[in-house]
């Protein structure tokens, strides 16, 4: 506010200025005859000049218009007798004359020297200027602060700070992510009641992060949260800090907390937290300082902070993999969350929460609308709803029907296949077989991992499908036998790919390049490979930098023949593991197509589902 009335104040300085010059003009103007400096002349010879002040600059004085008519030029005359008659002021500029002392002198007129009067001169020489100046450098900071932050004005900066006291959301706006609200349900019930909840001797994370694609309801959850304890919910975006002057950030964050500490219970939430998170050990050198001190002060506020005072800190970020592990340590995001792409099922009550205040037509079926939509996360099913129920509207539809959905959804699709979110039928398929090849062999092996849980729904941005397997216990040691066997889960999809369709996919290649780094260490780090024998060749990668693709196999003192050794080893483990996991499933042919089929119709295929599965004969 301060800034606004001083930069008023100087516009009415200006205005004021102009104002009196103005005056001052018309003054001159109306009052005084100007005079060029000839006609002057004639008037000092003619008699006509009664009085005279000599500045610098000009000449002023009174001079008689009596019979003035023939010495002055007419329209001079006639703006005299407008005037009216008798003693008329006058103003002439100057001219260097050596002869007006003289000629004053012999003319009798009383004269007297007149230091300029400077003001006014001052003024426009040199006040004017400074004042725009002024008025100029106010405009520019005022400009720079709105653009960048701020300067003076740190609380108008771009990286706003939002506070709802009330969201209005609840977890029955929040669908098909269930296992996701009942994890956070707990911190619900803390917020509601921090103090009875720390008496029962609950102890509460402090920071919750949320990990799922853009749209799977991450923001919409932590307002959830916020609403069904009824506390007030602080949001701010990582990305909004990253191109700033530096500490401004910091000290958003500080202001942040410690507004959120007088708001208790409350939630603060940060979206896209890799933006202002990412590892510093991989940003350039220099880095970003601002975002590094921005990180830094968040580390040190959620540090410095008691959870039990029940503020809760829930982020949001697509990318976990990039987030600066400090971030992750416990005491800080310690609680993690993933939210994946809904199935079947999840998509039809997501489009139900959104077609809650829809009218729908008696031909609309929400569950062939899901299936028609994998792939699809809430927020593209949430514009799907709408989109509907903009084209009914459009054609003056009093109820949304299924060619309206229809018309949507191919809108829809044509836009996200070229994002490449969307799966098209045959590529569903073949996902389909690729997982419960995993499966089948895993299901077929002893010693490997009990599989939990198959689902052909995209997760993250490269995987398509997953098996996901749960250790029964934490394993240190993993014998040869053993590590067999995990090759052959990992060859499972590829060789199910081989088998159904004569052909593979580039789907496998995660799976192919993990299989032939475990086939690899086999053979030059645990001498497992009777042809090379016990020596190693090949030293542990530095667990820091694995999966970056640095400082692997670094180490290379062995001989060209012994290089070829290894390749054919490890090509020969593969090979083996291959024909193996051939025998396997072609013996289970009907097991996999039937667990395919059934990963089609429900996409997410849990313990219990492929328990029934597998015992169908
Ligand atoms: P994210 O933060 O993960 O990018 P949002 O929470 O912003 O996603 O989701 C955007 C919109 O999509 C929400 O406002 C909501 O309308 C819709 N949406 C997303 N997920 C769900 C869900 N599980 N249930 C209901 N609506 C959802
Ligand atoms: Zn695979």
């Amino acid at each position: 506010m301060e800034p606004r009335q001083q930069k008023f104040s100087i516009w009415y300085g200006i205005v004021a200025m102009l104002a009196i010059l103005a005056i001052q003009t018309r003054f001159l103007s109306d009052q005084v005859e100007t005079l060029p400096y000839s006609d002057f002349k004639v008037l000092l010879k003619a008699g006509k000049i009664k009085d005279v002040s000599v500045g610098e600059q000009d000449i002023t004085g009174t001079f008689s218009t009596e019979g003035v008519d023939a010495l002055l030029s007419k329209p001079q005359i006639e703006e005299i007798n407008r005037a009216g008659n008798g003693d008329h002021a006058f103003l002439t500029l100057r001219v260097t004359d050596p002869t007006l002392v003289p000629e004053l002198e012999a003319a009798k007129v009383r004269f007297v020297g007149r230091p300029d009067n400077k003001w006014l001169g001052a003024l426009l020489s040199w006040v004017v200027p400074v004042l725009i100046v002024l008025a100029l450098w106010r405009f520019l900071i005022k400009r720079i602060g709105g653009a960048a932050g701020g300067l003076m004005e740190i609380g108008k900066s771009k990286a706003k700070v939002y506070m709802q006291k009330e969201t209005g959301v609840t977890f029955a706006d929040v669908a098909g992510i269930d296992e996701a609200k009942e994890e956070l349900s707990e911190i619900v019930s803390f917020l509601k009641d921090p103090l009875r909840y720390q008496r029962l001797g609950g102890r509460i994370p402090k920071g919750v992060l949320l990990v799922g694609a853009p749209g799977t309801g991450k923001t919409l959850l932590a307002k959830a949260v916020a609403g069904e304890a009824a506390v007030p919910f602080f949001s701010m975006s990582g990305s909004s800090f990253v191109e700033m002057f530096v500490g401004v950030g910091a000290a958003r964050v500080r202001d942040l907390f410690s507004q959120a500490e007088t708001m208790a219970p409350c939630i603060i939430f940060i979206d896209e937290l890799d933006a202002l998170g990412r590892t510093r050990a991989l940003s350039m050198v220099g880095g970003n300082e601002e975002r590094e001190q921005t990180l830094n002060q968040l580390l040190v506020e959620m540090d410095g902070f008691d959870s039990n005072k029940g503020v809760i800190i829930m982020a949001a970020t697509n990318r976990p993999e990039i987030l600066d592990p400090a971030l992750l340590r416990p005491g800080r995001f310690d609680r993690h969350i993933a939210l994946d792409r809904p199935d079947l099922k999840g998509r039809e009550q997501i489009l139900r929460v959104h077609v809650k205040n829809v009218m729908l037509g008696s031909d609309v079926d929400l569950n062939k609308i899901a299936a028609r939509t994998p792939g699809f996360a809430g927020a593209d099913l949430a514009n799907l709803a709408n989109e509907a129920a903009l084209l009914a509207a459009r054609k003056g539809k009093s109820a949304v029907e299924s060619e309206d959905f229809d018309e949507a959804l191919d809108r829809i699709v044509g836009g996200l296949e070229k994002r490449s979110r969307v799966i098209n039928a045959k590529e569903k398929e073949t996902i389909a077989y690729h997982e419960a090849g995993h499966a089948i062999v895993a299901e077929h092996r002893p010693l490997a991992d009990r599989v939990s849980k198959v689902s052909i729904i995209p997760r993250g941005v490269t995987a398509l499908g997953y098996t996901q397997q749960t250790p029964t216990e934490d394993r240190y040691l993993l014998k040869r036998s053993e590590l067999l066997d995990r090759l052959d889960v990992l060859l499972g999809g590829y060789v199910a790919e081989q088998i159904v369709y004569g052909d593979v996919s580039t789907g496998a290649q995660n799976d192919l390049q993990r299989a032939t780094d475990m086939a690899r260490q086999m053979v030059t780090q645990f001498g497992m490979s009777q042809q090379l024998g016990l020596a190693t060749y090949e030293d542990a990668p530095n667990p820091l930098f694995s999966g970056t693709g640095w400082a692997r196999r670094e180490r290379k003192d062995y001989s060209e023949n012994t290089a070829q050794l290894i390749d054919t080893e490890v090509r020969n483990v593969l090979a083996e593991a291959s024909t193996r996991v051939t025998a396997t499933l072609k013996g289970q042919r009907t097991k996999l197509e039937a667990l395919a089929r059934r990963l089609l119709e429900k996409e997410v295929v849990d313990r219990q589902d492929l328990d029934r599965v597998l015992a169908d004969p």
